[in-house]
């Protein structure tokens, strides 16, 4: 009988999650692996404040990657889940069974917020990215709202304000950029985008219209553009199948990564709320891609009758570009409390460049020598606290 494994989103903890399994399977017809995506081309999320300012973005596709691995890939849709029936349908019209289940459709920007969904733009594709770059190369003066003070929303502003120097670009959020940063880099992230004339306002947009944004409290900003970064949000299918999930809609794992409500059913990235000694994990790459290979080794561990490891996971740095030419990387205790030590200026955007360039060789390495993507910081006393 063949075990057929299905990996539901191919972005950095899917496809962690993909080639892990696919590499340690290929000589296997005991267990077949296929991978759905609803693209061909693998989304390199981290580059998108990049590709919004015109930068290309390589042409990284999961057909490629998967290439002799023996693993199968179906670009399409999902619209919906059965747990009960093992099954899942693609585009509303295809259903593909499954024995396990790998869940790992990722966030999107929270557009929740009155007229954020009809007036706002986002950066959850390499196609949103690029539009929005075609709209600000054809708007020699205005305002750019950046809505959200967040990781994202710090990158994207300091980004648009260093290619379009003509435009005024208002960074607004209720919180401080670089809040969960030691002082001293905080204050280099605020004398970066003050340099880079980029506004900063702490207000909270209650709602965007189509040519300005309205704040809690009254008053309004003009905006000929605004870019919604404030928040993430999961797609409600888990939920709709009655996976337990959280107050966020994340599917809730056990420690091993496994669905607490469904055996069957293993959840990674944003998509998932993996809980550790300090708390639940957040959205990031460097966290995504580790619980991807667990899931992976969980599932062959328990294929083999063995007993499946604790995921521990503990943060070790918080990179953010300022434009092209400028960087802070802020080091950080496992549970992501800031250390004191951090980076800026050149050394920081090589240091940059290298951790955003690293996932698809990382991958890559992981084709021809699986063990290799099993090396992250577990967090030590952090990471050992009863759950
Ligand atoms: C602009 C931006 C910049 C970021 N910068 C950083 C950074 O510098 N460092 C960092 O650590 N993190 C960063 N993040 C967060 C990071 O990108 C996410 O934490 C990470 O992508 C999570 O990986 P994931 O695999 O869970 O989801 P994703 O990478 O989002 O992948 C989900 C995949 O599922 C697919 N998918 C979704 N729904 C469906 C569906 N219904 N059917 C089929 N396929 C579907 C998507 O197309 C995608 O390929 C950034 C995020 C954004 C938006």
């Amino acid at each position: 009988m063949t075990h057929r494994i299905l990996v539901l989103g191919a972005g950095y903890a899917g496809m962690a999650a993909a080639v892990q399994l696919a590499a340690r399977t290929t000589r296997r017809d005991d267990i077949e692996v296929t991978v759905v995506n609803a693209r061909e081309r693998f989304t390199e999320r981290l580059r998108l404040p990049m590709a919004a300012t015109g930068r290309q973005l390589a042409e990284l596709t999961i057909p490629d990657l998967l290439d002799g691995t023996g693993a199968h890939f179906v670009r399409g849709r999902v619209t919906a889940l059965d747990p009960d029936g093992k099954t899942v349908r693609i585009d509303h019209e295809t259903t593909l069974p499954y024995d396990t289940l790998v869940y790992g459709l990722g966030a999107v920007a929270d557009t929740t917020v009155p007229g954020a969904d009809a007036h706002a733009r986002t950066l959850d594709s390499a196609q949103d990215a690029e539009l929005l770059a075609t709209r600000l190369a054809g708007l020699r003066h205005g305002t750019v709202v950046v809505a959200g003070t967040g990781l994202t929303g710090v990158e994207s502003a300091a980004e648009i304000a260093e290619r379009h120097p003509g435009l005024h670009v208002v960074l607004l959020g209720r919180g401080e950029p670089g809040a969960a940063m030691n002082p001293k880099a905080r204050a280099y992230v605020h004398a970066a985008l003050e340099r880079l004339g980029v506004e900063v306002r702490r207000a909270e947009v209650v709602k965007v219209l189509p040519d300005a944004v309205e704040l809690a409290g009254g008053g309004t900003v003009a905006a000929d553009v605004v870019l919604w970064t404030s928040g993430t949000r999961v797609a409600p299918l888990a939920a709709a199948a009655g996976l337990m999930v959280d107050e966020r809609g994340r599917v809730v794992t056990d420690a091993t990564l496994r669905s607490v409500s469904h055996p069957d059913v293993y959840a990674v990235g944003d998509a998932a709320a993996i809980r550790q000694g300090y708390g639940t994990l957040h959205g990031t790459c460097q966290s995504g891609m580790p619980a991807g290979v667990h899931a992976a080794l969980s599932i062959l561990r328990a294929r083999k009758g063995k007993r499946p490891k604790e995921f521990r996971f503990g943060y070790y740095h918080t990179p953010v570009s300022l434009g092209r030419h400028d960087a802070v990387v802020q080091f950080t205790h496992p549970d992501d409390r800031p250390r004191r030590i951090h980076l800026t200026g050149r050394i920081a955007v090589r240091y940059k460049e290298v951790v955003t360039a690293s996932p698809w060789p990382t991958y890559g390495r992981m084709k021809k020598m699986p063990a290799s993507g099993a090396f992250w910081p577990r967090g030590g006393r952090f990471t050992r606290v009863a759950r």
